[in-house]
């Protein structure tokens, strides 16, 4: 479970977060969207501490975020415990970032080989099959520049599951892709949904959120507008910023 309480963070004067709260619970997928600015990816950044918010708690299984300092100088206080979140809450972005001098296998093994210090006998099998289960097993001795965005993006989802995380986050995974590269990526969402992992979706994508969210979010200038299952928000808005936000994205 993933769990956010009032929430706030501000990049000096500009607030972007006004007290966001939120639960995800396991094995479900909240799906966030909302205007660009909104803060939609801050609030996945603050989640696994990438970004230090201001203000609020952030939970992770029971777990509270433990702070020192306020305001501006609020940080964690335990560098373990930031590791540990960054390991739990494995995030996706929209631009997949694999690092060019390495091959894929080598992409998706690094993090669990240096961070979490594991022998590669044991991430080597792993890694290759998650390649496989993302359908590019065949690509794991290939550099990134070889790939497809598509493929590129896939690779970076068995990275991000390689740290073996008890969540994913995921930042617009689908928008840089051309339209007929985007199914490909969506298959992995919906199959990894299918799953029951605990995910957090951001996605431009009504459709695709539609399709595997638990329960959508709709933030409007860095506080919840409107949320609920799926079929109440993509069918039976509530408000007009709702309702003028999906005319404007379907
Ligand atoms: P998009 O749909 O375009 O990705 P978003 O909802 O993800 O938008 P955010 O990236 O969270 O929006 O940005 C929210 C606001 O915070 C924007 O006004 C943005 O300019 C600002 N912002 C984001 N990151 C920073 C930063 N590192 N420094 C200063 N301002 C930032
Ligand atoms: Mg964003």
């Amino acid at each position: 479970v993933i769990e956010v309480r009032e929430l706030h963070k501000a990049y000096g004067p500009l607030e972007v977060l006004k007290g966001v709260t939120l639960t995800a619970p396991r094995g479900h997928v909240v799906s966030l969207i909302g205007s660009s600015g909104s803060g939609k990816s801050t609030l996945l950044r603050c989640l696994n501490l990438l970004e230090f918010s201001q203000q609020g708690e952030i939970m992770f299984e029971g777990e509270a975020v433990r702070w020192r300092g306020t305001g501006h100088a609020r940080q964690p206080a335990d560098r373990a415990q930031v590791t540990r979140f960054r390991t739990n809450l494995s995030m996706v972005f929209q631009q997949f970032n694999l690092w060019a001098h390495m091959t894929v296998l080598q992409n998706v093994m690094e993090a669990p080989l240096t961070v979490l210090r594991q022998p590669r006998a044991e991430v080597e099998p792993r890694a290759r099959a998650l390649l496989d289960k993302v359908g590019i097993g065949d690509k794991a001795e290939a550099w990134p520049a070889q790939l497809s965005g598509g493929q590129q993006q896939r690779a970076a989802i068995a990275r991000a599951l390689c740290m073996q995380p008890r969540a994913l986050l995921f930042d617009e995974p689908t928008s840089a892709l051309d339209p007929e590269l985007q199914q490909e990526v969506v298959k992995v969402i919906k199959d990894l949904a299918g799953e029951h992992r605990t995910m957090v979706l951001v996605t431009h994508d009504m459709r695709l959120a539609a399709d595997v969210s638990d329960h959508v979010v709709f933030l409007h200038k860095g506080r919840i507008e409107e949320e609920g299952p799926p079929a109440q928000l993509f069918g039976a808005p509530r408000t007009d910023r709702l309702r003028q936000f999906l005319s404007a994205s379907m």
